[in-house]
């Protein structure tokens, strides 16, 4: 139904497109608004030297189309992961890749199930492909499996388990998707999203690039944006089992990668001790921040990504102006709460001296 009264001027459109929610990006940064930004989970470190110098290099080729199948950062990948290179794809970040995933299921009458809150992009995703968006509530901010599995019908195409979960930061464990697959019909595709894998410290978490060995229903979403910190050059991929990454793969835009965010992507995959490193302080500091709040009486959700959740309920609005106030972006979801990422130590005390006195 579409949301406006009367027909909207203009060209005639999709009405979907007139009921989605805009995709809201956290405020640019300005001279006068925050100058912490910890509202996109971004890396707050530059961009590594060797990284810059291969942007550079790249850069000297852009006159010609990309490697088509991105053959050196696949190999690389592949060398990473232990998977063949016929099991990986490439797309213009990994949201590039839940956009062709979403279309390749997008039959009339399809639904997808997802949690929720979750990714705000999966409702949008599921909209434009004419997908229904079937969503199922956390249950104190984790995945609830069980009733994933019940929601499932004969019109379910797809299962999307965002793992850590964005906002909450939350987990998935291996024996509890195991379980969930078991469930699934093995004509239903079941997408992990794990942007944010590499901060995991859970030691039971479940990892899509193992288990979509044992089914191949089940394909796995990385990105360099976040951990790799090339969220400004649009680099993730796709693994699954051959056969289905073949078909899949009929659903991208060819040359989506480009020349320089290949090349980065693989400097900065060969840089990957560099890369840890700063992961782990991320960790270091995503335990000292919540230690600090916590000591200070907040509710916060122990966190497996580079940001915290802070139920906040209805005051999450009022809060996170309080924020912007002290020169800190967060990102508030209405009447729910406030993610924060975990920004540099300087970021991190900015956010904790805000929070005093709350
Ligand atoms: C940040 C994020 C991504 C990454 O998107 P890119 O397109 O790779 O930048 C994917 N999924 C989730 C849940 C995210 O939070």
């Amino acid at each position: 139904m579409p949301s406006t009264a009367g027909p909207v001027p203009g060209p005639r459109l999709r009405a979907v497109l007139d009921d989605l929610a805009l995709f809201q990006p956290s405020a640019a940064p300005s001279a006068t608004g925050p100058v912490h930004l910890l509202g996109s989970n971004e890396s707050p470190d530059d961009p590594l030297p060797g990284v810059l110098a291969a942007i550079a290099d790249a850069a000297a080729h852009v006159n010609r189309y990309p490697d088509f199948a991105g053959t050196e950062l696949v190999a690389e990948l592949g060398r990473f992961h232990g998977v063949p290179r016929e099991s990986i794809v490439l797309g213009a970040g990994s949201v590039a890749l839940l956009q062709l995933l979403f279309q390749a299921v997008g039959e009339p009458g399809a639904e997808a199930v997802h949690a929720w809150r979750s990714f705000e992009l999966y409702p949008v995703l599921a909209g434009l492909a004419g997908v229904r968006g079937v969503r199922v509530p956390l249950v104190d901010g984790v995945h609830d499996l069980k009733a994933i599995a019940g929601s499932v019908t004969t019109r379910t195409r797809m299962i999307v388990i965002c793992n850590p979960n964005n906002p909450t930061g939350t987990v998935v464990e291996a024996a509890e998707l195991s379980e969930l697959m078991r469930h699934v019909p093995s004509d239903v595709l079941v997408v992990l999203d794990e942007a944010y894998f590499e901060y995991v410290r859970a030691p039971r978490v479940a990892s899509g690039v193992a288990m979509h060995r044992d089914w191949p229903n089940l394909v796995v979403l990385r990105t360099f944006s976040k951990a790799y910190g090339l969220a400004g050059l649009r680099v993730g991929y796709m693994i699954g089992e051959p056969s289905v990454i073949a078909r899949l793969r009929t659903a991208g835009l060819p040359y989506s990668v480009s020349v320089v965010a290949q090349a980065a992507a693989l400097a900065a995959l060969r840089l990957r001790e560099h890369v840890f490193a700063r992961v782990e302080q991320t960790v270091a500091e995503r335990r000292r921040v919540r230690a600090r709040l916590l000591d200070a009486g907040w509710d916060v959700t122990e966190s497996h990504a580079n940001f915290l959740w802070l139920g906040q309920g209805p005051a999450s609005i009022e809060f996170a102006c309080r924020c912007s106030g002290a020169g800190v972006l967060v990102r508030a979801f209405p009447g729910e709460g406030v993610r924060v990422s975990l920004g540099s130590p300087a970021d991190n005390d900015a956010f904790l001296a805000a929070c005093q006195g709350v």
